[in-house]
């Protein structure tokens, strides 16, 4: 992890602003979904994947009935409907 070179305060309500230089270089747009991560003492901002209900996969994810499943997992309920 390197230090991206920008320093922001907080502000009244717990925001701060990512600079447009990121958003640009991350592809955060407006009204993108961003994950929170914890390590350690660390916070770290992740644009939203969907995952899969099942197995946590980011890879091949499809919306079923509200819910993402992988294209591995769906594999396998196709294959126990059999
Ligand atoms: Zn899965």
């Amino acid at each position: 992890m390197k230090p991206a070179g920008v320093v922001r305060k907080v502000d009244q309500l717990g925001r701060i602003v990512l600079p447009k230089s990121l958003r640009k270089r991350y592809l955060m747009n407006e009204g993108d979904p961003v994950e929170i991560f914890v390590q350690g003492d660390h916070i770290i901002l992740e644009r939203y994947r969907p995952k899969c209900v099942f197995c946590g996969s980011m890879n091949e994810v499809h919306e079923f009935k509200e819910r993402y499943v992988c294209g591995e997992c769906m594999g396998e309920m196709g294959f126990l409907k059999r």
